[in-house]
């Protein structure tokens, strides 16, 4: 099989490219994974910013589409302290430039905007091989094989096209999240729903905390971060939901009722999510025919801007290559030159965030650094 623009991954970056190439008349096909949509939970809440994620979608021509599906009063947020006490508080007054929405719908938008069987399910891609000219050859895991002279990795952290490129690996953070579910929060469990109000809440401690978004409906989702070794996290037994979930308790041990409700009144199995990055300042030199996007170019921990980063490159690789039809070496040029410092920034924003939320005087510089930008 031979397809011309041939991106490897059906997560936002991959999606928001073969979206903006459809809208420039230029066809892709997606190589996914996972067997189908519904294949797997596609996690939380994710604000879309105004100078990235929207950008994107601007340039896809679905602003309308995504208009509708943003959950109106998400991008309220307060911070408290262990006790409790509200220390720092934000009302979503609907000019705060990042509303929130379920990473579920927006992937569901991007894809029910492409042209029926744009997106190959369950096609995983084990490795990929130079074949001279730009032309590559992926292999799938049922042994079949795709050439293409052009081939995007849009496949997350551990992206199997990368090594075309570089030997960079994902290493990790320090830190993980351990996330629990809390559903019919404002009737089944209303301390929690208050503690955490309309948006998110934020609970900083030195090297942990307890973060809680309220996503559609009054379901609360949990997001315990800790800074923890792998060794650490390894020797809790995560099949065994009680157990870990009181071990994670622990580590909040004296601290309000109504936050640590938000870990012992979980009505999902606690799931350990560890964060890995890749270095900052990634790059390669350019090979002809083959780029990233999204993640396997430039995988950080959390920090709010990787789902937004991942639709910016996919639309702006989209838009380079619309720009120069026949002439892939020189789109993709303008793409990296552009994306490595964009990533670079991202990232180093990143650092200054965890000295605020790890550094000496948590949670003052969390607050700190939200009334810096009002
Ligand atoms: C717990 C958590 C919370 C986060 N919260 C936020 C947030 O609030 N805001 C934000 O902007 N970012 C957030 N992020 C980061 C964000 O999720 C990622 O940066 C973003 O999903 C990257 O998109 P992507 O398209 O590059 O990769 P992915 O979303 O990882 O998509 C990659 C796709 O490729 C597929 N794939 C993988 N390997 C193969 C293969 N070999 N063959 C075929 N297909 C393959 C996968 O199944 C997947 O569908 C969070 C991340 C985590 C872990």
């Amino acid at each position: 099989m031979h397809t011309p623009v041939t991106i490897i991954g059906a997560g936002l970056g991959g999606l928001t490219l073969a979206r903006v190439l459809h809208v420039h008349g230029i066809p892709a096909t997606v190589y996914e994974a996972e067997a189908s949509p519904a294949a797997r939970t596609q996690g939380g809440m994710l604000d879309i910013h105004d100078y990235n994620g929207q950008l994107a979608i601007e340039a896809a021509g679905l602003m309308d589409e995504f208009r509708g599906l943003i959950l109106e009063g998400r991008e309220a947020m307060r911070i408290l302290d262990q006790d409790g006490a509200v220390l720092f508080e934000k009302a979503d007054d609907g000019t705060g430039g990042r509303p929130e929405v379920q990473r579920a719908e927006l992937r569901r938008m991007l894809l029910d905007s492409l042209p029926a069987g744009a997106v190959r399910w369950g096609h995983k891609v084990t490795s990929a091989r130079a074949l001279g000219d730009g032309h590559h050859e992926v292999t799938l895991a049922d042994g079949g094989t795709v050439t293409t002279s052009l081939l995007v990795g849009a496949d997350g952290a551990w992206s199997r096209v990368r090594p075309l490129l570089s030997t960079a690996t994902p290493e990790y953070t320090g830190t993980s999240f351990v996330e629990f579910y809390l559903f019919d929060a404002d009737t089944r469990h209303p301390a929690a729903a208050k503690a955490v109000g309309g948006g998110s809440l934020m609970a900083p401690a030195q090297g942990k905390e307890i973060h809680a978004h309220r996503e559609s409906g009054d379901t609360l989702h949990t997001y315990v971060m800790l800074t923890r070794s792998q060794d650490w996290f390894a020797a809790i037994d995560f099949t065994d939901a009680a157990t870990a979930t009181a071990r994670i308790a622990r580590e909040f041990a004296g601290w309000a009722p109504e936050l640590t409700a938000l870990i012992t009144d979980g009505d999902t199995e606690p799931v350990l999510r560890p964060h890995y990055a890749l270095p900052i300042g990634h790059r390669w030199d350019r090979v002809p025919g083959v780029t990233l996007v999204g993640d396997a170019a430039h995988l950080s921990a959390p920090n709010g801007e990787g789902a937004n980063l991942a639709m910016y490159d996919g639309a702006e690789l989209g838009k380079a290559l619309a720009a120069h039809p026949g002439d892939i070496e020189t789109a993709l040029t303008e793409y990296e030159q552009a994306m490595f410092p964009r990533a670079v920034e991202a990232a180093t924003d990143d650092t200054h965030i965890r000295e605020q939320l790890f550094g000496d005087d948590v949670p003052q510089g969390l607050i700190d650094m939200f009334t810096d930008h009002e």
